[in-house]
């Protein structure tokens, strides 16, 4: 058996960090990537093909070269004010893109499936705490392409045997404490990013999306994790499912909620710097408020998220920053 494991989206922001944790763990990370969104300086830790998942003749020839133990799909578009404006984008993409990797699993015999799903498919629920039994009512294309991929792993369980391991992430932040790798979208629209180049001049200010959300301050609450934890867990996902235990559904979050304002204040803390910012309107699609209840997968699967303090999460991707990011 190899110990190759077919990473969608590899050449991404969560993918890469997947990668340098599957090859540092003496596991080996084929990356597949249309390079959309990706970076090729981001491949650094295996293999690549250069693939777009809606091709499927493509998918069965990696997974007959790599021979794949495993597949952890990163690969989607995630943004919720674009997936207002172009649903089609989403749907597309992230659901028929999927099915195709699926059907080409299955085929192939690779049966143990990781995936990276959201919060955003609990959608808003008036700032309760969210856990893995809460409905799941999203309201915009970004959740319900992603929920429809959950129900899709959850059919082909049923139909072929599929074992998925689901993990619905919160607001992913922070990069590779080694600054090997890191966090750049084009254009960026992230908070700590786009606060970052607020900082250095990279753009004149924050915008803050709406003030008048029904949360302490006003701005949107949101549940920070740092990426060398989530990606900590999806290793304790694979493990999961190698040790035979199923299909499961778990949140990665810590369960503590910040708001946009609370996030400008540690990130002045954190950097020395004030972020120079204005007030505007609200952002379509953005829920007042998503706080993970993460029981589960501190109980279940160990994980520690322990780098996950904003201060750290803001230090991590300030450091990342100040290297300049990829150039292609
Ligand atoms: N946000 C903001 N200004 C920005 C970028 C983001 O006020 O320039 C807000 C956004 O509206 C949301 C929160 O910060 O309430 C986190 O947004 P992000 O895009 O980082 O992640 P999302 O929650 O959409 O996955």
């Amino acid at each position: 058996m190899t110990r190759n494991v077919l990473v969608t989206g590899g050449a991404g922001y969560i993918g890469s960090h997947a990668c340098k944790a599957l090859a540092a763990n003496g596991y080996v990370p084929v990356t597949v990537d249309n390079f959309a969104t990706g970076w090729r300086d981001a491949v650094k830790y295996g293999p690549l093909v250069e693939a777009d998942l809606l091709d499927r003749a493509a998918l069965d020839a990696a997974f007959a070269t790599y021979r794949p133990i495993a597949v952890m799909h990163f690969a989607a578009f995630s943004l919720v004010g674009e997936a207002r404006q172009n649903p089609g984008k989403y749907w597309r993409n992230n659901v028929l893109g999927s099915l195709t990797l699926i059907e080409a699993a299955i085929a192939a015999g690779c049966l143990d499936f990781v995936f990276s799903s959201t919060c955003a498919t609990y959608g808003d629920q008036d700032g309760v705490v969210l856990n893995e039994e809460s409905p799941q009512r999203p309201h915009n294309a970004y959740g319900s392409s992603k929920r429809a991929v959950e129900e899709m792993l959850r059919d082909f369980g049923a139909s072929d045997g599929l074992r998925s391991v689901i993990f619905r992430y919160f607001n992913v932040a922070g990069s590779d404490p080694d600054g090997e790798i890191g966090e750049n979208h084009r254009p960026e629209t992230h908070l700590i990013p786009v606060m970052l180049e607020a900082i250095d001049g990279k753009r004149p200010e924050l915008v803050i999306n709406g003030t008048d959300y029904p949360t302490h301050d006003g701005t949107c609450v949101r549940d920070y994790v740092h990426v060398v934890d989530l990606v900590e867990a999806h290793l304790r996902g694979l493990e999961w499912l190698r040790d035979g235990k199923g299909s499961r559904v778990f949140n990665l979050g810590t369960g503590a909620g910040f708001s946009v304002k609370e996030v400008l204040s540690h990130a002045r803390a954190a950097t020395g710097h004030k972020v120079p910012h204005r007030f505007g309107p609200r952002r379509s699609g953005d829920a007042a408020s998503l706080v993970s209840g993460s029981q589960r997968a501190l109980q279940e699967l160990g994980w520690d998220p322990k780098h996950s303090s904003l201060k750290r999460m803001i230090q991590d991707a300030w450091t990342w920053h100040k290297t300049g990011g990829y150039s292609s």
